[in-house]
């Protein structure tokens, strides 16, 4: 563009930027509104002339001041550019969102570029800014995170249970030994199995099989604290590790649980079916190398509880 440009140019000028698809704000360096389009114009619901001259955030309450003007300021003095996206900071103007497609937005999402106006001093007398409605493609990405978020939960929990899966509960579990060796603190490992659970699926079925696990499960989640970790470990085998928990404490949990356990009643073809768990508890300690230790401590004692008569609890030696 040459630098002599004519009215008729200048004209074309007004119009473009009149018109663009993008918000384009002149500011002073009180922050008065010195240019303002028709983006700005239909989208804030207030015309050119009357916020002409006004403070910005006293026009608009709605703006993050602070934020704003640090930015603007650092703009003034660097004479650089300044960037901000949506995702620091969704909206700026707090425009309604009427595109069709996003819909579910309520309000559309920006991005902003601040850049500093010379004067023919080359001073940074005015910054203008420019705001893109990015809300397509941040409702796109926003939703894409979410289905991301959800396979990431459908491969961590079991469909059945909606426990967590064996795969991931050990993750979790190995990392707790590892804290462990690292806090020393104390911590039990509860593992437990359905008794003579072949016998409910010979008898009733596999249905009244999946029945019975998942009342477990219920029964389980309905007994655990926040920072309990509880997994489906096999077909009807669990595992809890109970944080910050000595061997005798987890043997009150597990207690209780076996308790919980021999009172629920599940229904099936108009039949009442009743059912029991073993249980085995070890609390971690210093001897152990690695967390398949501890796993075979409370194994053990799952075992020697099958062993030994069933519906009860055992504690590792
Ligand atoms: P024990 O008291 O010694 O534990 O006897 P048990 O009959 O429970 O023996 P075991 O623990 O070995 O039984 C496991 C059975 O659980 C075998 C398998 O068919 C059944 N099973 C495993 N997963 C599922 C499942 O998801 N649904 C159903 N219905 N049954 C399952
Ligand atoms: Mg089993
Ligand atoms: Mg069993």
């Amino acid at each position: 563009m040459n630098t002599g440009f004519d009215l008729k140019e200048f004209h074309w000028m007004v119009e473009m930027v009149q018109t663009i698809d993008v918000g384009l704000v002149v500011l002073d360096r009180e922050y008065k509104i010195q240019a303002w389009n028709g983006f700005m114009e239909n989208h804030s619901g207030k015309g050119a002339s009357k916020v002409q001259n006004a403070n910005m955030f006293d026009a608009f309450e709605e703006l993050p001041a602070d934020w704003m003007m640090h930015k603007i300021q650092s703009v003034f003095m660097l004479k650089n550019r300044a960037f901000t996206t949506w995702e620091q900071r969704p909206h700026i103007f707090k425009f309604k969102n009427y595109r069709p497609i996003t819909g579910t937005a309520e309000f559309m999402y920006q991005n902003m570029t601040i850049i500093p106006l010379l004067n023919l001093n080359g001073e940074v007398s005015h910054v203008s800014l420019i705001i893109y409605d990015v809300t397509d493609s941040a409702v796109n990405k926003l939703q894409l995170k979410d289905v991301n978020d959800q396979l990431k939960d459908l491969s961590r929990i079991d469909a059945l249970t909606q426990l967590f899966n064996r795969g991931h509960w050990e993750s979790q579990f190995s990392q707790e030994f590892i804290r462990y060796k690292r806090t020393e603190q104390a911590t039990s490992l509860v593992i437990f199995d359905i008794d003579h659970f072949k016998k409910v699926n010979d008898t009733y079925g596999h249905q009244a099989g999946d029945k019975v696990i998942q009342a477990v499960s219920q029964c389980v989640r309905d007994n655990l604290r926040e920072s309990d970790v509880a997994g489906r470990y096999g077909g009807e085998e669990f595992t809890v590790y109970l944080v910050d928990t000595q061997a005798d404490h987890a043997k009150v949990f597990a207690e209780r649980l076996r308790q919980g356990i021999e009172q629920l009643v599940v229904h099936h073809d108009g039949t009442a079916i009743n059912f029991t768990v073993s249980l085995g508890v070890a609390e971690v300690n210093k001897t152990m190398k690695t967390h398949k230790e501890w796993l075979e401590a409370a194994d053990q004692a799952l075992y020697k509880a099958k062993e030994t008569g069933r519906n009860q609890v055992c504690m590792a030696k």
